[in-house]
C-alpha cells in the first residue's frame, strides 16, 4: 500500500518534491479500529497552511507525516457491529490507499443518496463552509447585493447560489478564467462575473456591482478584499473565509489600506472557521441536500484519476485548474 508524505516545506507554490509517495504494509485495524480502503480523498487550500510552519489556525504537519485531511473509503475490516465491511466512511487520515481510523470517529456515508466525492463537497465541507459564512456569519437576506470571490470553486461555487436561493438581488462572481465566468453566467445564475485577471479587481468590481455589495463572501483576500471594502455599502457585512490569493506569497501584503471606508460605513468583517459550525451540519443538509435533489443547487467537480496524481492534484487547485470541488479518485 501506499501513502503520501510532506517531504519538505514548501516555499511558494508547492512542487512535486515537496511530496513522498511510500510503500508501507497494509495496516491492521487495533482495538476499535477499522480497516478502510481509500475511494476519494479532498485536496484542499488549508492543507498549504499546514505544509508550513508558520503559525495558523490549522495544526501544521510534521515532515515525513502523512498528508492527513478528509477521505473516504470502503470498509474492509470492522469489529464493530456499527460498521461492516462493504460500508462507506468518511475519516480525517488523508492521502493513503489504506486507512485504520477509530471506528467512532468515522461519519457514514451513503452512496446511494449522492456519489461519494460529493461528501467532500457540496454535501460536505466546503458546502457547510459556503452556509455557514453566507447565512450565519454574514446573514444573508433578501435584496442583498453580494460579491463572492473564488466564486468558481468549491466554497464559492456555493456560496453564490446560496445567496440567490435565499433571495439575494445581484450576486456577482470573480474567477480566473473566461471559461469559470462563463460557468458562473450560464450554469449558476449568477448575475455578473469577471475574470479577475482580465484587469484590476476594484474597476471590473465597480462595472459588475453597480449599486455597490452589501455582503462580499471572501476566499481570496488581497486585492479582492480590497476592492470589497472600496465597493461596500453602508453597514456592509463581509466573512472572510479564505485568503488563497497570498497561501503561496514569499512576503506579506499591504494593506487592507481602506481604513475609512471600514469605519465611516460601519462594515463588519468577520473570520470564520468552519469546524465552530459543525453543528449546522443537520440544517445544512436538510436545506442543501433538497437543493441538489431538485437541482436547484448546482455542483460541478474536478476529478482526478490515481493515487500518485494526488500531489498535482493539490498543486492544479492552487492554480485555479479546478471548477467546483477537486477530488482524487482511487
Ligand atoms: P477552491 O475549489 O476554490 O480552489 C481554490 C481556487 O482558488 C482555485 O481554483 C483558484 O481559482 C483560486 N485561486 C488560486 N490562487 C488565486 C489567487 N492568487 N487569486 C485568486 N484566486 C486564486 O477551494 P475551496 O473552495 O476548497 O476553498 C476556497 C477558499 O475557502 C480558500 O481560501 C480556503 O482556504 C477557504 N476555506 C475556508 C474554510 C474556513 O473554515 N474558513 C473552510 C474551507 C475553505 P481561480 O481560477 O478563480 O483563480
Amino acid at each position: 500500500a501506499r501513502e503520501i508524505r510532506l517531504a519538505a516545506r514548501p516555499t511558494g507554490m508547492p512542487k512535486p518534491s515537496d511530496f513522498e509517495i511510500a510503500e508501507v504494509e497494509v495496516p491492521s485495524p487495533g482495538e476499535g479500529q477499522i480497516l478502510v480502503r481509500n475511494k476519494v480523498l479532498s485536496v484542499d487550500p488549508y492543507m498549504r497552511g499546514r505544509m508550513s510552519d508558520a503559525p495558523n489556525y490549522a495544526e501544521s504537519y510534521r515532515v515525513g507525516e502523512v498528508m492527513w485531511g478528509r477521505a473516504i473509503g470502503e470498509v474492509v475490516e470492522s469489529s464493530v457491529d456499527s460498521l461492516r465491511p462493504g460500508d462507506f466512511v468518511m475519516h480525517g487520515l488523508g492521502w493513503r490507499e489504506y486507512a485504520t481510523p477509530e471506528a467512532d470517529e468515522v461519519r457514514k456515508v451513503d452512496p446511494e443518496v449522492a456519489p461519494l466525492s460529493a461528501y467532500l463537497g457540496v454535501l460536505g465541507m466546503t458546502g457547510l463552509t459556503a452556509y455557514a459564512g453566507m447565512v450565519d456569519i454574514a446573514g444573508i437576506k433578501e435584496g442583498d447585493h453580494v460579491f463572492v470571490s473564488g466564486a468558481a470553486g468549491a466554497v464559492g461555487s456555493v456560496a453564490g447560489q446560496i445567496a440567490k436561493l435565499r433571495g439575494a438581488a445581484r450576486v456577482v462572481g470573480s474567477a480566473g478564467s473566461a471559461e469559470k465566468v462563463r460557468y458562473l453566467k450560464e450554469e449558476l445564475g449568477l448575475d455578473e462575473a469577471f475574470n479577475y485577471k482580465d484587469g484590476p479587481v476594484a474597476a471590473q468590481l465597480q462595472t459588475a456591482a453597480p449599486d455597490g455589495v452589501d455582503v462580499y463572501f471572501d476566499n481570496v483576500g488581497g486585492d479582492h478584499l480590497e476592492a470589497a471594502i472600496g465597493a461596500m455599502n453602508m453597514n456592509g457585512r463581509a466573512a472572510l473565509c479564505g485568503w488563497i490569493s497570498q497561501y503561496n506569497a514569499t512576503s506579506p501584503p499591504v494593506g487592507p489600506n481602506n481604513m475609512g471606508r471600514i469605519v465611516g460605513w460601519r462594515l463588519r468583517l468577520q473570520g470564520f472557521i468552519v469546524t465552530d459550525h459543525n453543528d449546522r451540519m443537520p440544517e445544512f443538509l436538510a436545506e442543501a441536500g433538497e437543493w441538489v435533489r431538485t437541482g436547484r443547487l448546482k455542483y460541478a467537480e474536478t476529478i482526478v484519476e490515481g493515487f500518485e496524481h494526488t500531489p498535482d492534484a493539490f498543486m492544479d487547485m492552487l492554480a485555479g485548474k479546478n471548477t467546483g470541488k477537486m477530488v482524487v479518485s482511487l
